[in-house]
């Protein structure tokens, strides 16, 4: 693994890529491949002994054109400036593919939150949701859970929004906690997406999904998911980890039990009758698919010769490095982009922010319909798109889909003044 790759240069690399298909101003092209804004600030926060600390804290607006932006909250050691600009603009790409109304955006707070007591996490989250308050609102930017953030971090910025602003606005924030503005099937709805593409493209390369072997990098919320609903799919899962190592099982993995375990223990690993297997023998399993679930730059371009999968779907943001993809092109790998495959979060993120503003709750039933037509139909535009221009792969198909709608929004507002 390399940590080497600016994950901002990957974006641009991959927006470059797709505009070579395309025909596109230059001066538009440059527009849609930096930031609009960025926050970038201290927080300082009261430790349980009474000392205070101060952490660093991004939010960047990568792109408007096509609604409020949008994307998640990570607390994370590794949060850089560059990262927060990258995964703010893979999120106006995604939001295109899959057409929902938004822009880009994301955000995080340089920490790990393990070092931490419930308490200090509060208090820095509100710290944080002070300084997002003038950025934030439900027509301006809403954001949302993402790496080791969940509903109760959301229903903490909301209720300091909502607190400082004298107002209830439900829709400023979405990933919040049922009973409180939050959505049925949004915490299953990355994983939910991530099975979804997984068998869209199974059926599209004619392999059957039954028995189909597994792997799972990454054991959290959208990792976890994933594996249990490719599991009731029919697929076997044969490995799974997390950032401790990982568990190898070549009849599958009991993956409800392996999740009960990592909430007892913190780990996947140990979980009895498995072999230890380590991230990388991970990655490089002989499987028919590859769930990257973690963080950017699992897979470089050391590793790609390596993988064994014949299918790569992204529930990460960011997993393989531009030269990691060059090299899995040419070996024929068939990879479904995050941009894609990791969208269902955001889609109910966005059935959440309609029900907030119509004040109406859909069914669990009616949400889970509705995200598996839009990821059916993307997954199908996605197709279409390679097969009629002879792509390279469908990574470039789904940023020539991402990047020709916002270019058309963009467009159509013109140029003003
Ligand atoms: N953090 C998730 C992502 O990377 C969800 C974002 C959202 O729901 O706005 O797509």
């Amino acid at each position: 693994m390399s940590g080497e790759t600016n994950p901002y240069e990957s974006l641009r690399e991959q927006i470059d890529d797709a505009a070579t298909h395309l025909d596109v101003d230059d001066g538009v092209l440059e527009r849609l491949k930096s930031p609009e804004r960025m926050l970038e600030t201290n927080l300082t926060f009261e430790r349980d002994d009474g000392t205070l600390e101060t952490v660093r804290a991004y939010r960047a607006q990568f792109n408007g054109d096509r609604g409020p932006y949008k994307g998640g909250i990570r607390y994370h050691p590794n949060v850089t400036r560059d990262e927060v600009k990258a995964l703010s603009g893979w999120m106006v790409y995604k939001c295109a593919v899959v057409d929902v109304p938004y822009g880009g955006g994301k955000g995080g707070i340089a920490i790990d939150p393990a070092d931490y007591s419930a308490a200090e996490i509060e208090r820095v989250t509100r710290a944080f949701a002070t300084e997002l308050r003038p950025l934030i609102g439900p027509d301006r930017d809403v954001p949302a859970p993402d790496v080791n953030t969940g509903q109760r971090e959301m229903n903490w910025i909301k209720d300091t929004y909502e607190t400082l602003e004298n107002t209830t606005a439900p829709g400023v924030i979405t990933g919040k906690a049922p009973g409180s503005g939050g959505s049925a099937g949004r915490v299953e709805a990355t994983g939910r997406s991530t099975m979804l593409a997984a068998r869209e493209a199974f059926e599209w390369l004619d392999r059957d999904v039954d028995g189909a072997t597994v792997a799972v990098q990454g054991y959290g919320n959208a990792g976890a998911t994933a594996a249990r609903l490719v599991d009731d799919l029919g697929m076997t899962v044969v490995a799974v980890s997390d950032s401790s190592g990982g568990i190898y099982d070549p009849d599958g993995l009991d993956t409800s039990a392996v999740t009960d375990h990592k909430a007892e223990t913190g780990s996947v690993v140990g979980y009895p009758d498995t072999d230890t297997i380590t991230n990388e023998t991970l990655l490089t399993a002989d499987v028919d698919l590859l769930v990257p679930a973690a963080l950017e730059n699992a897979i470089d371009a050391d590793l790609a010769p390596e993988v064994d999968a014949d299918v790569i779907v992204e529930a990460a943001n960011g997993p393989l490095t531009p030269g990691a993809d060059d090299v899995l092109t040419e070996r024929d790998v068939v990879v479904v982009p995050d941009i894609l495959a990791n969208a269902g979060g955001v889609t109910v993120s966005y059935f959440e922010w309609v029900q907030n503003r119509q004040r109406f709750a859909w069914t669990e039933d009616r949400v889970v319909e509705t995200l598996e037509r839009i990821v059916t139909e993307a997954f199908d535009t996605l197709v279409e798109t390679y097969d009629s221009a002879s792509l390279p792969n469908l990574r470039t198909a789904a940023y020539i889909v991402g990047l020709t709608r916002v270019v058309e929004a963009y467009e159509a507002g013109g140029n003003w003044p």
